[in-house]
């Protein structure tokens, strides 16, 4: 494998040495980049595939992209694969992010580079870069959705539900945390009231990002706690979840009569919640351009590749326990209904009739 990184450079420096480099046809002269994504169960993990993978190959690599149906020891072999078959660098948005740590050691000691994607990779030393958005902020824009939908809709005080999610993905925590630097305060004040008494990450969290658990919880929270009274937000970390959510939530009478959907957040853009928000369901997401993303990541390992330093962000948010992982983040947004035109559409994200 070391070889093969060798060559894979090589191979570059003469390329740029003025022989036109190649057609973008993805003839491989520059090595086999491996490519692991968690599921296909989500729209944005297959955009995040399919825009790695077209970039790397205009760009000369060959790329070979597995995904591992959110299954641990899947991506384990997966990952293991790409070593033994001598990918000479990987791109991994792990399932679990402690999961990995064995598998990349063997990573690290046949040189080959390993850039962290989307998720950090933590409890190990053989990561070498991380491409992600800013996920604390991520948070905060949540929150700060949440609440200007409830001001929008009346007086405080609100009450509202939390959601967090999958506990081994290191993105929840940061979501959580930034969305609970402005919801801690409003709690305090008594301005929302977290009926269930579910306040803790734990009790919030929603292992592998399971819509149909998300679904479960709200149901059993609306019949154990919302007899007398109605929910009026919840704080949801991803659109998969929120679309479940909302089920639960119109089996339970909202959304018809006199009993309003609340307010519920998300995250991705994905196409279904997005048509939900413009039916006026969905209040809101964050938009996370996935080809941004695979944009900087293609970008650092180029720079790899051709022995150069790619270039970073941060270098103090991201300590995976280990190591302090040099990190390129790049800008969530949030969208509203006033706001898909502008920035889903106008950006080329989805065209016009993929939204009806
Ligand atoms: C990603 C989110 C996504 C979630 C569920 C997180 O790690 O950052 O964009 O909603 O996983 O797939």
């Amino acid at each position: 494998a070391v070889a093969t990184f060798a060559a894979a450079t090589l191979s570059l420096s003469l390329a740029a040495c003025g022989s036109g480099g190649g057609s973008g046809s993805g003839d491989g002269d520059k090595g086999t980049v491996g490519v692991a994504m968690p599921t296909k169960s989500s729209e944005r993990w297959i955009a995040d595939g399919n825009n790695i993978k077209k970039q790397l190959e205009d760009a000369g690599y060959e790329v070979d992209l597995q995904y591992a149906e959110d299954d641990i020891p899947t991506q384990v072999s997966q990952v293991e694969n790409m070593v033994t078959k001598g990918s000479s660098m990987l791109i991994v948005a792990a399932i679990d992010g402690t999961a990995l740590g064995d598998v990349l050691q063997t990573a690290s000691d046949s040189d080959i580079p390993v850039i962290s994607y989307d998720r950090l990779i933590r409890d190990t030393d053989a990561v070498d870069y991380y491409t992600t958005f800013d996920n604390e902020q991520v948070g905060v824009m949540q929150a700060e959705s949440l609440l200007a939908g409830l001001e929008a809709a009346g007086k405080p005080p609100y009450n509202v539900e939390l959601f967090a999610g999958s506990p081994d993905d290191n993105n929840a925590t940061f979501f959580w945390k930034g969305a609970m630097t402005k919801l801690q305060p409003a709690i305090d004040a008594g301005d929302l009231v977290v009926a269930s008494g579910q306040t803790d990450f734990e009790q919030a969290a929603t292992l592998r990002w399971d819509p149909a658990t998300a679904q479960k919880r709200m149901e059993d929270i609306l019949t154990r706690t919302y007899t007398q009274k109605d929910v009026q937000g919840v704080l949801s970390p991803y659109d998969g979840l929120s679309l479940g959510i909302i089920a639960a939530l119109k089996a339970n009478g909202y959304g018809s009569g006199d009993k309003p959907l609340p307010v519920v957040t998300g995250q991705d853009a994905e196409l279904a919640s997005v048509k939900s928000i413009e039916a006026g369901e969905q209040y809101s997401t964050i938009f996370k351009d996935t080809r941004e993303l695979a944009k900087v990541t293609v970008a650092m390992v180029k720079a790899i590749s051709a022995g150069d330093k790619p270039e970073i962000n941060d270098d103090k948010t991201y300590d995976n326990g280990k190591k302090v992982v040099p990190s390129y983040l790049l800008e969530p947004q949030p969208v509203t209904k006033d706001d898909v035109q502008e920035v889903l559409v106008d950006s080329g994200y989805y065209t016009a009739d993929e939204l009806k």
